[in-house]
């Protein structure tokens, strides 16, 4: 074991959400901030294997933050795209129904966008027959237009954020996995194995961030904390598609359905019709993501990824996934999600109900896997923000707003630390080093 180092401040996960916090703490704070993550660089994981979606905030009830937090986000995320000249293309989105029993949501989506901050000139409640007149291709009973809707590359973005935070003096401590967490005399001691060499390690600090994405409840229950949450993780396969039909499609479709599995809103899971970033310029069409139920953060083909910590949490886990699992609704929601990783078949069926004429010879080969990963408690799945404390250690199970809504809600959490006193005696900066780009007193003060 090496020499141990202390740092006033640890973020542990160089996803969007670690690198957002790095990046908001290091333009606040002048004290020592160190990202640790396990794997060589930032976003390797949910962050770059996403749609890229920037979404607008009309999924999210305008009864909670979360909706505004999107809203906000949206605009601090374009700005930094335009500034370092990063991908961002503005394509659209129709959010549809194909069935009328389902029209009542596109409703409720339109109203909450609207009390979300999305201007009526942005958003477009129309019948099928205006959806088929914008989207030829398109049939559905309604449809709801969100002009602004943007698809970008996360891990680009992220790996942006990681450049400003390293120029603020922040440490990023990269192939390090945190493999322990134990609290003596007022300050964290954090055990890292290095995933390159299989060096053991520590570091102790102050202040300690669990921002570990589908990890992060593995990591908060180091210390007993997060009992009354489960994580569900859920496979997000895409399929890439090609030829004119889709080609001519020119905005996202998403169709929603509600999938009858009682008090859990899945409805807009399952695949969608949308444009991917693949790099240095390139947009492609593709079909996903699934919503496959899997047993670890990692499970990206086969089992591969899953720990006896995953099993065991199925098998054990009181409130745990076991027992939604035999749920009948939801065996059959998981096994239709299945046979569309699995069947090009399967997947076009399913899309077909909005793009009639999609058959399973335009699908080209398997697009990048990603693992989405869902929170519940007792009651049900969460679709706020899960942030847990104790004390120093603060731990992010959930953003709620996706990638989207992180900045706005890393700015906010960690207003909220100070309002507590947990950062209090770290050295503040004088002034904001990036004001211009994204300001945090701004931001901060409306969450
Ligand atoms: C298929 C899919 C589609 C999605 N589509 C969208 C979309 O279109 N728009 C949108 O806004 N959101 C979307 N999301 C959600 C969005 O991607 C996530 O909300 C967001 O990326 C979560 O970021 P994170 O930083 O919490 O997690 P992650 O990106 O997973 O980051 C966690 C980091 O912690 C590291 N880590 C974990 N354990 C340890 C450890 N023990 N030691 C050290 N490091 C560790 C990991 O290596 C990883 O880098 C999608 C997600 C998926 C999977």
């Amino acid at each position: 074991v090496k020499e141990q180092k202390y740092f006033d401040i640890a973020i542990i996960g160089a996803g969007v959400v670690g690198v957002n916090i790095a990046f908001w703490l290091s333009e606040v704070y002048g004290c020592s901030i160190v990202l640790v993550e396990q794997e060589s660089g930032a976003a390797f994981h949910q962050s770059s294997r996403n749609t890229g979606g920037v979404h607008r905030p009309i999924l999210l009830d305008s009864r909670t933050e979360v909706g505004r937090m999107q809203e906000r986000s949206y605009h601090l995320w374009r700005t930094l795209a335009e500034e370092y000249n990063l991908p961002w293309k503005k394509i659209g989105r129709i959010t549809l129904a194909t069935e009328d029993e389902d029209a009542f949501l596109i409703e409720r989506y339109y109203q909450w966008g609207l009390s979300n901050g999305v201007t009526e000139e942005e958003l477009q409640l129309l019948d099928g027959k205006s959806i088929t007149k914008i989207e030829p291709s398109v049939k559905c009973v309604v449809g709801l237009v969100s002009k602004n809707e943007t698809i970008t590359h996360y891990g680009e973005l992220s790996q942006q954020l990681l450049e400003l935070s390293l120029g603020n003096g922040v440490r990023f401590s990269r192939y390090e996995k945190v493999i322990g967490i134990r609290k003596r005399e007022g300050k964290f001691e954090v055990e890292l194995r290095n995933t390159a060499s299989g060096d053991r390690s520590s570091l102790s600090c102050k202040v300690l961030v669990n921002a570990a994405g589908g990890a992060a409840l593995r990591l908060a229950r180091m210390l007993g904390l997060g009992r009354g949450y489960v994580d569900l993780h859920l496979r997000g396969a895409y399929w890439m598609v090609e030829g004119p039909l889709v080609e001519g499609i020119k905005r996202n479709i998403y169709p929603i359905t509600r999938h009858g599995i009682e008090g859990i809103d899945l409805s807009y899971t399952g695949p969608h019709l949308i444009t991917r970033y693949h790099g240095r310029g390139v947009w492609k069409k593709e079909l996903g993501p699934t919503a496959a139920p899997v047993l670890g953060p990692f499970a990206y083909n086969g089992i591969s990824g899953v720990t006896t910590e995953d099993l065991e949490k199925f098998i054990l886990d009181p409130i745990g996934p076991r027992k939604l699992y035999l749920t009948r609704d939801f065996l059959s929601f998981a096994w239709n999600q299945w046979m569309m990783v699995n069947s090009r078949q399967s997947v076009v069926a399913y899309l077909q109900k909005c793009i009639p004429e999609l058959n399973a010879g335009m699908i080209s080969g398997h697009g990048i896997t990603g693992v989405i990963v869902e929170v519940m408690n007792k009651k049900g799945f969460l679709s706020e923000p899960v942030v847990i404390d104790d004390h120093s250690f603060v731990s992010v199970l959930y953003v709620g707003g996706g990638a989207t809504a992180s900045p706005a809600f890393c700015a906010g959490l960690i207003a909220n630390l100070r309002r507590k006193g947990l950062l209090d005696g770290l050295r503040e900066r004088q002034t904001q080093p990036h004001q211009s780009l994204w300001n945090y007193a701004k931001v901060s003060e409306e969450f």
